[in-house]
């Protein structure tokens, strides 16, 4: 989820004002499923945890035979080992072949993996070479088609970034980027008036779930979505409400024996849930009913092992 709306940037405000009052009352319900019977799940195999991020990939030179290799490995690296691509990176910046590599790379046009080049900038930026200075200008004026296919969606009249373009998703969060901050892109489609997810309640449970991206980087999960009819899904591992307790959520035991664990869109759905049912008597009931709805569709559609569960039914747990 990665465009800037501009003609929704008033609303966008509004919205995440609203957004962070009705997570600040809400958060306090988060937790709140019931207890009863032990947890069930249509699917009878276990939910998968997601991998851990693997050791760290031997480091990979920078030369002008092995650019492309060096790249592969740039984007494998968490964030935690940058000052190892800075390592070498350094030990390159002498090298003017290597920058005309990299810059030569940049200029070759048109774009097709656009998380590639965002590589390729940052490790021209941080060669600080000056020899490059005259490709980065060309690649900021370049002003013909810089990529292959064209974004859709409404025209406002302003020229998009297609660095930061996507009409079709929610949103997205970056984890482990490379010499740059972690962040999540929230995109049009949640705040374009009357579409299908232009909704606070989702809004605010699609945070959550981007937030939970990061919960899963900053420690050391994947943060990649396991695929299911099609699309991106994840596992809903089952817990009695007694298992975490308040204020800690984000606790975790991956021991198979007492599996404690949220997937983001787990968390996101047990958001709506709570909202659903549990918010506060102000909460207005269009808020309920949406949570509701969302819920319920994401539970239907978004995880590899069906919950079983919708929400407005009692918990089976
Ligand atoms: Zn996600």
């Amino acid at each position: 989820m990665r465009v800037r709306d501009q003609a929704a940037g008033s609303t966008s405000l509004r919205a995440h004002v609203g957004v962070l009052a009705l997570l600040l009352v809400v958060l306090g319900a988060l937790g709140g499923c019931s207890r009863r019977q032990p947890p069930t799940s249509n699917d009878s195999s276990p939910p998968k945890l997601p991998a851990p991020v693997g050791s760290v990939r031997p480091p990979v030179a920078l030369t002008l035979e092995t650019a492309d290799e060096f790249l592969r490995w740039v984007a494998m690296v968490p964030i935690s080992q940058k000052q190892t691509i800075r390592q070498q990176i350094a030990a390159a910046a002498a090298d003017s072949r290597v920058v005309d590599a990299l810059t030569n790379r940049l200029l070759k046009f048109p774009v097709t993996d656009h998380t590639r080049h965002l590589m390729i900038l940052s490790t021209l930026g941080e060669i600080r070479s000056p020899r490059a200075i005259p490709s980065l200008k060309q690649f900021i004026w370049y002003d013909k088609d810089m990529f292959s296919e064209v974004a859709s969606g409404p025209s406002t009249g302003v020229k998009t970034s297609y660095f930061q373009y996507n009409g079709s998703s929610e949103a997205d969060s970056e984890t482990g980027r490379f010499l740059a901050e972690d962040r999540t892109n929230l995109h049009c489609p949640l705040f374009n008036l009357g579409g299908g997810s232009d909704d606070v309640t989702n809004r605010a449970s699609v945070m959550l779930h981007e937030s939970w991206h990061h919960w899963q980087h900053a420690h050391g999960f994947d943060t990649s979505h396991p695929q299911c009819r099609g699309h991106d899904c994840d596992y809903y591992y089952f817990h009695t409400v007694s298992q975490f307790d308040f204020g800690a959520l984000d606790r975790y035991d991956t021991n198979p024996s007492h599996l404690l664990f949220h997937s983001p869109y787990q968390i996101a759905v047990e958001f709506d849930a709570d909202v659903a049912e549990l918010s506060q008597g102000w909460v207005p009931v269009s808020v309920e009913q949406s949570a509701r709805n969302y819920g319920n569709n994401r539970l239907s559609s978004q995880f590899v092992n069906s919950p079983g569960y919708t929400i407005g039914n009692p918990r089976p747990w």
